[in-house]
Order: C-alpha cells, then structure tokens, then sequence
C-alpha cells in the first residue's frame, strides 16, 4: 500500500483553524471591534448588512498600520501584541493570538484601508480566500478601515449553518455590547441594513449602561465597589425589586473582557438570597481588576471562559460585596443614586463600618399579584388563607373522600390537592395551566382562527435591542395565537391585542417573559418556531405559584386538566399529576 498522509496545504489548514475563531458574523464584529479598541481608537464604527452575512465593516480613527504590517497581519501568528511565550501571562490587550485577521482571510472576501499620522498615504488591499489580489496605495483618513464580505463563500456547508438574520444579529448585538460596556470613554455606533441600533457618544459606565439598556435603568442602579489585594471589583448590580424573570443583562467583564461565570453568577444571586422572588434574576454589571498573571485567559478559544487561581476567596468578596451593595441601598433608600454624570462609585474606607443588613422577606410575594390573569372572580378559598398550618385542615377535607361533588384543596398557593377513586391527587397549578393553555394554543395555530381580545389602549413596549429582534422572529406566530402585536421601529412595538385567556392589566410583564421564554428554547432543535412561540406563550400566561385559587378556579383547572391530550406533563416534560395510592396512604396510618 502506498502512503496515504499529506500534509494539509495552507489555505485548508487556515480554513480548519478559521473555524475556531470565527463561527459566526458576530465573530468577526467581535474581533473587529477589538482590534480597533486595541489600536487606541477613541470612535469605531460598525456597519453590517443582512447580519453581517452579506459583509460587516469596523472603520476606526487608531493608529493605523504600516504597507508592510497591513500585508503582515494577516499572517497565521502575525500579532504586535506578543513576542515571547511568556507574555501571554502579562497580556492586557483584547487579542493576542494573531489568529482573527488570518481565520477571516481564510474563509472570506476582505477590503483593507488604512493609514498612519505619520504616512501622507495609506495601503488599500484586498484578499481572497488568503489570496491577495490588490494592493495599492490609496487616499484615506488615519486608522483602519477593515471590510469583510460573503463570509464563509468557500465553505458552503459553514455558510448553510448560519441562523436567521435575526438571530445572527442578535449575536452581533451582544458582541458589539459586549465590547462598548467595557470601553465607555470610546464612541461606538452600530447600523444595520442603513438603520441606526446603536449611537453610543463617549460617557462614564453608568450614562454608557443607559445608552444600551435605555433610560429606565437608571433608576434600579446601585454601585458595587471592592478593593482587596487580591481582586478589585466595581460596577453595578441592580436594585432587588426590579430584578426580572429574564436573563438579558447580566455581566461579568475581567479585565475589560466579558466572562461567562456560572460559579460567580451564583456568589451574586447568594447575595440576593432571601430577598428575590424564585426564578427572578437581577440585572448586574460586573468588572474584575486582577492580576493577568492570577488568570489563565487562554483556555478557551473565545475566551470567554476563564480561570481563576483562586476562585473561592474571589467567590466570598464577591458575595460580600454585592450584599454590602444591597444593604447600603437598603439603609439609606433616599440615597439618590440618578444623578446623571457624576463618577458615583463612593469610596469606602476601611474603618467604615458596615452593617449586615436585615431584610424583610415576604414569602407570599407574587409579582403578578393585582394583574387578575386568571380569575374573574376572585373568591378566597374556605378552607385556608394562603398561609397553610395545621394538620386539622389537612383532615376535613378528606372527610368529604364519600361526598360525590369532589372537593379541592389548595397546598402552599401551589398544589392543588383532591381526593380520587385510588387515593389522594395532587396537581402542581403553574404546570397544569400551562398545560391547557399550550394546548389551546396549538389547536388556535392549527385552526388558524385565534380568538384576539383586542385592547382599548394600545401599550406600546421598548426592548432592548436584542430582545426586539426575537420578537420580531415571534411575531407572525404570535399573530396566529391572537396576539396583535405591531412592529412600531425604533425597538419597540404596540400591543394591541391578546388571545382571550390572557387577558391581562399589563401586557409588558407577559411580553417580556413571552421572549424570555422563547430566547431559552432556541437551544432545543426539535421544536419547530411555532411551538416555540407557543410554549413560551402558554409559560408566560400560565397562573403562577402563590395564586390563591376559588374552589372554583381549581375544578376549571382540574377539569380543563383532564380534557388535554396530555396531562401529566407540562409541555417542557415536567411531572403535573402525582396520585398517592390509597394503599400507600394507608401504610403511613399501620398500627
Ligand atoms: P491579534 O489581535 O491577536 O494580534 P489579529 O489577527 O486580530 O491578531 O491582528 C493582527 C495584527 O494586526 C494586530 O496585532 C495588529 O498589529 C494589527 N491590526 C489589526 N487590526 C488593526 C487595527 N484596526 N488597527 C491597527 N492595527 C491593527
Ligand atoms: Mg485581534
């Protein structure tokens, strides 16, 4: 036999390796973005076309480059930012690999301009699939002018894998947000397709925060600030009572690069503990100053995972810090923290002497309280308060076991205890709702004839922008549910209608939670869009734990329950329905 190895040529070898840096258009934005932020840019510009798959382009005012260093760069392990192995433990620069410009080269069409103070004129080139085809001198304003075009042309099985444009611009979003939340003193601007999303002037973090997120953060902003040998930490969390059930503006950023942190998001969410309802998170924005020697940056190639040598402490002066945060808050509520401008990180000295804080906690604190989503008439049960004690009510129902008209019973505002034929049934009421209402929903789609319950007063909604596009993709589906939903630019939308059973006082609640909802089951591939849209829809409307239910209400639950195809699992595959068996019960009462 003869030999069957060969070595890869250049072109494929940087087509394999671009696969690792690039994956997607926002990859590029990413890189792009950096090394304009790198190049000591004070304005960058991002300009994309049909979500970056058509071409995306970062123009910046930086230092620019050189004819020989414009031709350089784009070298596998061309990088001015290291020269010796070791300094990849110093490195405080956003790139550092020299790979980017090469992966983009590799699998796209590129237009360089650039220029230096220094040069009267600057270099034009352009490559092709590694291959340069021009290179000129050219007239053109000092900086960097990078154009990256049809992405993945060559690689068309890569090309085929990008997502809508919706979702491939929401990933430019993030990235581009990603970038613009760590440089605040930078001007950034984002247009897609000729429209504006983002016009960014140079601003402190707080004013940089509002321009991203909109001006209603302003008001839930409280200030984080710890300095320790090891980490210095600051930023802003935000303030307990507008924390959301969505994940949207959560950050970690370690030296001006944004992290993921599953371990640290929860020394967060610890410091919030016993003040949040369940399933609410709140919004924070966090930065770490460490030591680029404590970390290794390396680990991942979109480094966005990172390790720390010591997680545990850096984990406990997180959790002090955010609960210190929380407590100052809480101590002085008048603190008015809205001021527009001010460096507002207060400086604490280390005598000053910080209390825990207590905090009153309301277990029965629902969120959706007062917005009467389910009933009409709102009959408190005769059995319990929502306060359930005492094993006395636990029995007087179950005398009824003989009585034909069965009785129910509410446990905890959560589950909804009857008694039946083989024992004692017990339905959780949050997944039972959602249940019926997916179901409906379905069968609305199917029969293409939605009930809409259209509303007096129209609610006009602002997203933020990524949350707009998802809508966006939701929104011929939701027009199918009964949902009168209208585009009104700009990120926002009008509501003008709701499916029947969904009635509601604030549509904004039900909206937000809706895409929240769908943005967590776009992992799922089974699911096709329009039962995505209608889980979410039926997630988001479904009755929550701490309801209190009429004896009413409950029997409509059970009995709507029954009729559905499925009802002993909600419709992300949860149990519904658990029966005790009579058999079972009697044991617990054996001699
Ligand atoms: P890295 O950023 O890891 O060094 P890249 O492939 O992203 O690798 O870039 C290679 C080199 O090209 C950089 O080190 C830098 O010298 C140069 N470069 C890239 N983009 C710019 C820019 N916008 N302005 C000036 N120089 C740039
Ligand atoms: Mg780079």
């Amino acid at each position: 036999m003869s030999d069957v190895i060969q070595v890869l040529s250049d072109a494929v070898a940087n087509q394999i390796a671009a696969g690792e840096v690039i994956q997607r258009p926002a990859s590029v934005v990413k890189e792009l973005m950096e090394n304009a932020v790198d190049a000591d840019a004070t304005t960058i510009r991002v300009i994309v076309k049909d979500a970056g798959k058509t071409m995306v382009q970062v123009v910046d005012n930086g230092t620019g480059m050189s004819e020989t260093d414009a031709s350089l760069c784009f070298e596998r392990h061309a990088t001015s930012k290291i020269t010796r192995a070791e300094d990849l433990f110093s490195i405080q620069t956003r790139g550092f690999r020299g790979e980017a410009l090469a992966s983009m080269a590799a699998v796209s069409e590129i237009t360089l301009k650039t220029r230096r103070s220094e040069d009267e004129l600057g270099t034009h080139l352009r490559i092709v699939g590694t291959r340069h085809e021009i290179k000129e001198p050219v007239q053109t304003p000092i900086g960097t002018n990078f154009q990256v075009k049809n992405l993945f042309f060559n690689i068309p099985a890569r090309r085929k894998f990008l997502k809508s444009d919706q979702t491939e611009l929401r990933h430019i979003i993030n990235e581009f947000n990603h970038v613009a939340l760590t440089h605040p003193e930078i001007e950034f601007s984002l247009t897609h397709n000729q429209s504006e999303i983002f016009q960014l002037p140079p601003s402190n973090l707080r004013q940089r925060i509002i321009g991203i997120f909109g001006k209603s953060v302003n008001s839930y902003l409280i200030p984080l600030e710890s300095d320790t040998t090891l980490i210095n930490i600051a930023g802003f969390i935000g303030k307990p009572e507008h924390a959301r059930r969505k994940y949207g503006e959560q950050f970690f950023f370690v030296n001006n690069r944004f992290i993921r942190h599953p371990y640290f998001h929860k020394a967060v969410m610890n410091g919030y503990d016993q003040i949040l309802a369940p399933d609410y998170i709140p919004s924070y924005f966090i930065y770490f100053n460490i030591d680029p020697s404590k970390i290794d940056v390396n680990i991942h190639p979109s480094k966005t995972e990172i390790k720390f040598e010591d997680e545990r402490s850096i984990w406990q002066i997180l959790l002090a810090s955010v609960k210190e945060a929380i407590g100052r808050n809480n101590l002085s509520p008048s603190l008015d923290f809205s001021k527009e401008g001010v460096i507002d990180i207060p400086i604490l000295t280390k005598d000053t002497d910080i209390k825990q804080p207590s905090i009153d906690t309301n277990p029965a604190f629902n969120p959706f309280d007062g917005e009467e989503s389910y009933s009409r008439e709102k009959r408190s049960s005769p059995y319990l308060d929502d306060r359930f004690s005492g094993w006395e009510q636990l029995f007087e129902p179950a005398a009824q076991v003989q009585v034909p008209t069965n009785k129910n019973l509410q446990i905890k505002n959560k589950y909804i205890l009857s008694p039946v034929k083989s024992g004692l049934m017990l339905v959780d009421q949050r997944r039972a709702h959602e249940r019926i209402l997916f179901e409906r929903m379905m069968e609305a789609q199917e029969q293409k004839q939605p009930l809409s319950q259209q509303s007096l007063f129209p609610e006009t909604i602002s997203l933020n922008a990524v949350d707009y596009q998802v809508c966006l993709e939701m929104m011929e589906d939701l027009d199918r549910l009964g949902f009168d939903i209208r585009d009104f630019g700009n990120n926002s939308i009008v509501v003008h209608g709701l499916p029947a059973e969904m009635e509601t006082v604030s549509a904004v609640n039900k909206i937000e939670m809706m895409i929240e909802q769908y943005k967590a089951l776009q992992g799922e591939v089974s699911t096709g869009i329009p039962e995505r849209v209608a889980r979410s829809a039926a997630r988001a409307s479904a009755i929550d734990y701490g309801k209190q239910l009429s004896d009413i209400e409950m029997q409509e639950i059970i009995d709507q329950l029954f009729a559905c195809s499925n009802p002993n699992y909600s419709p992300s595959g949860k149990l519904i329905v658990k029966i005790v068996e009579l058999e079972e019960l009697e044991k617990y009462f054996k001699e």
